[in-house]
């Protein structure tokens, strides 16, 4: 049986951890050739050995999606192991302890998080979607985030700002580029167990609790939740869906109460 991404190469930052190493593994395993990006070589290198096990094709490429040098590099690698591009998941994205309110965040914290989470979609997206138009179409996924959706009373207001900006941009891109042949689409998970959110959150029993009792699923929820959308996303599956913002969070976003 062929997998749902035999053919396609896919593109995939943040690719050392997280949502990023399970969505490297499962397209590897549905027949996709990875690109996997990381700021970590190491851990990207862990990633596409995992995804080798699982008998997939990866290669492994250390890239700051904030550095343009570092992505222009990283997509034209991408391009001379596998020969094309047909998706570009924009998946890093930072979250640091220093994001609050817009009144107790340092400047440079604000920046650090625009510069990861906006400016680089913007730069993989700069060079990675005239190889989609050289390939003949293709998909973009941004991994942005509920927070954009909802006010939250603990804020993090630059990480905030950076998923809305994502959603915005999401539907730029979906209008430009449709035409084309090129979709794309936003996620919008909800709190997931990935190092990002156990680092803190899920360390803390109160501060878990507070959330847990938020989510009508009554549990967090896990990479491959994410990943199952991304992998509809990528997959021809998909080659009606455009400009949307898909929501994956058990129910946070339709709580009232
Ligand atoms: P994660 O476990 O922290 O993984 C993110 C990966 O991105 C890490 O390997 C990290 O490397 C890498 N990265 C950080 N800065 C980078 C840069 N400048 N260039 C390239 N790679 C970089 O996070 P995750 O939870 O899987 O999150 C993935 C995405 O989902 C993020 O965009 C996040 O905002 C979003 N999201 C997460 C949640 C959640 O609850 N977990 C909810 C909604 C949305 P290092 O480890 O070396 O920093």
């Amino acid at each position: 049986m062929s997998g749902r991404l035999e053919g396609k190469s896919c593109l995939i930052t943040g690719a050392g951890s997280g949502m990023g190493r399970a969505a490297t593994v499962r397209f590897a395993r549905e027949g996709a050739r990875v690109v996997a990006c990381d700021l970590d070589l190491d851990a990207v290198r862990e990633t596409v050995a995992m995804a080798e096990a699982a008998g997939g094709r990866a290669l492994a490429v250390r890239a700051d999606v904030s550095k343009e040098s570092d992505v222009r590099e990283a997509v034209k690698a991408g391009v001379k192991a596998h020969g094309r591009l047909d998706v570009l998941y924009n998946n890093a994205g930072i979250m640091p302890a220093g994001d609050h309110s817009v009144v107790d965040t340092d400047e440079a914290v604000w920046d650090k998080v625009l510069a990861v989470n906006v400016k680089g979609v913007y730069l993989v997206c700069k060079h990675g979607i005239p190889e989609l138009l050289a390939a003949g179409g293709g998909s973009v996924i941004n991994v942005a985030s509920f927070v954009a959706l909802l006010g939250c009373t603990v804020p993090q207001d630059a990480y905030t700002a950076s998923k809305g900006a994502l959603i915005a941009l999401t539907k730029s891109l979906a209008v430009q580029f449709g035409p084309k042949r090129i979709r794309s689409n936003a996620i919008c998970p909800g709190p997931i167990e990935t190092p990002l959110l156990s680092a803190w959150l899920l360390k803390e029993p109160a501060e878990k609790a507070k959330r847990l009792n938020r989510i009508p699923m009554g549990r967090f929820g896990k990479s491959e939740d994410v990943v199952n959308l991304a992998l509809y996303l990528a997959s021809d599956e998909s080659s009606w869906t455009n400009g949307a913002a898909l929501v994956v969070d058990g129910g946070i976003t339709s709580n009232y109460f």
